[in-house]
């Protein structure tokens, strides 16, 4: 009687409705119930690294959360690979299937902000989590000791590897660790990420090529002598200038960004320095070569006008992501499985304060289960350096709704909802969907093979080539 109380109150405690809980298989109860023990404990490290908000490489107590619960948990934890201190591989079991997942952590500078709808920042000047990459490794830690707890009670064989993947939003972290091999012995990949909605990810993103770019010239005074100054910041502008005429000759998909980091210090003297952060995108990387290599040849171009000499430094670039539609189906059935979302009243208000003060209908989350979408040729939106992960092994990727539907990203309304019990939600049903879409190929290796035949399908005869300098990651030396 004791045993069929506790059962049943264990049964109302899972975060997942009870419908869901009825259509689940022996395992996938059990992860549920794996994904219940640790909630609190998966809560309090997205909340701790949501509150330290630390950004591209220097992620240091947010690294060493999710890895020291990883090695509580009873993974293999390898710290600092790749060159990089706060990147790290948890590794359990062993033998086939390989399936790894993958785990972001860092922040956006300048977007700090409070747990609560209305603007107004936690520490001003300082960084938030304005892509929900706090959720982001908590919830996929979540997934990983799921499976590595069925592991372990001989439910499953087989090997989970977490990966902690530093930098996403600056560097793109995961570049120097594809390059160091860390997915080579893996099967399939899984990956998540928080959004405005619910969805099997069947769509590409972005490839991009960052670089830098600096003019060297001659300092004068600004008024008693300006023939004796040769101005960086002219090359600058004329560079600039000429790359917004060339906007108009590009194909739509084509994205160009800059970034002025010093365009000069004062206003008396020529500058002698001024250096500019360039960013190209296009839906393919095929497409977006040609337009990189034109816009390094018009920096020549800019330094001959302005007489000045110049350096080009190429800091990383990504490719778009190659889809899995075969994956995309699996994580469907259990988004199916699993159901919507479902909010309290005060979470419901909290969403509509949200899209009221930013402008949007106010109709509160949006976590339907919508069907399937056809995959884009060109989706348009931003990028991510999961593209190389996923040009390097099966790759299945997943959107979880963590914020109201429309919500600006990147900005502090999506830092407010990762830091609440919205966020929350969400993170813990990505490590349910997630763990449930691994055990599907860990019970099932007709499966990994048809995943891993379209990979290779769609990978074609293309060669992978990261686009890093030579050479170890920007890691920060101060
Ligand atoms: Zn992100």
């Amino acid at each position: 009687m004791k045993t069929k109380c506790l059962l049943l109150m264990m049964c109302f405690l899972l975060s997942i409705s009870l419908s869901a809980q009825k259509k689940l298989s022996k395992n996938k109860a059990k992860i549920a119930t794996s994904v219940e023990n640790h909630k609190s404990n998966l809560i309090s490290i997205s909340d701790e690294i949501w509150a330290n908000a630390e950004t591209a490489f220097e992620e240091t107590k947010s690294s060493n959360l999710l890895a020291d619960y990883a090695e509580k948990n009873g993974f293999k934890v390898e710290r600092g690979v790749a060159g990089m201190p706060t990147a790290f591989v948890a590794t359990y079991g062993s033998g086939k299937p390989v399936i790894s997942v993958l785990g972001e952590f860092d922040a956006l500078p300048g977007i700090s902000q409070k747990a609560q709808p209305t603007k107004e920042a936690l520490e001003k000047g300082s960084a938030g989590h304005g892509c929900g990459h706090n959720l982001f490794g908590a919830g996929s830690l979540g997934a990983a000791i799921a499976i590595k707890e069925l592991i372990e009670q001989g439910k499953i064989k087989g090997t989970i590897k977490f990966l902690g993947t530093p930098s996403e939003e600056k560097y793109f972290g995961k570049i120097w660790m594809v390059r160091e091999g860390l997915w080579d012995d893996v099967d399939v990949n899984i990956s998540w990420h928080p959004s405005a909605e619910i969805k099997a990810d069947v769509q590409t993103s972005l490839a991009l090529v960052d670089y830098k770019i600096e003019f060297f010239g001659q300092a004068a005074h600004a008024s008693g002598d300006p023939w004796n100054g040769r101005s960086a910041s002219d090359a600058l502008e004329l560079y600039t200038t000429g790359i917004n005429y060339y906007r108009e000759h590009v194909k739509p998909t084509v994205r160009m960004h800059y970034h002025i980091e010093d365009g000069g210090q004062v206003v008396n003297v020529v500058p002698d320095y001024a250096r500019l952060w360039m960013r190209v995108r296009d839906t393919k990387r095929s497409g977006m070569m040609p337009v990189y290599e034109r816009t390094m040849e018009m920096v020549e171009g800019a330094a001959i006008m302005a007489n000045v000499d110049y350096k080009v430094s190429l800091i990383s670039g990504i490719y778009e992501v190659l889809v899995n539609r075969t994956g995309g189906e699996i994580m469907q059935k259990n988004l199916e499985i699993l159901g919507p979302i479902s909010y309290t009243d005060d979470e419901i208000a909290f969403g509509k304060k949200i899209q009221e003060v930013t402008g949007k209908e106010q109709v509160g989350m949006d976590s339907s289960i919508k069907p399937l979408k056809a995959t884009k040729e060109h989706p348009g939106g931003g990028s991510t350096d999961v593209g190389d992960v996923s040009w390097n092994v099966a790759n299945i990727n997943l959107g979880v709704t963590t914020a109201p539907k429309d919500t600006p990203w990147h900005s502090w309304a999506v830092v407010a909802c990762g830091g609440m019990s919205i966020g929350h939600k969400g993170m813990l049903y990505a490590s349910n969907a997630m763990a449930m879409t691994m055990l599907d190929l860990f019970e099932n290796p007709k499966l990994v093979a048809k995943v891993k035949a379209e990979y290779k399908k769609r990978k074609s005869d293309e060669v992978y080539k990261a686009i890093i300098p030579e050479g170890p990651p920007p890691i920060p030396t101060n």
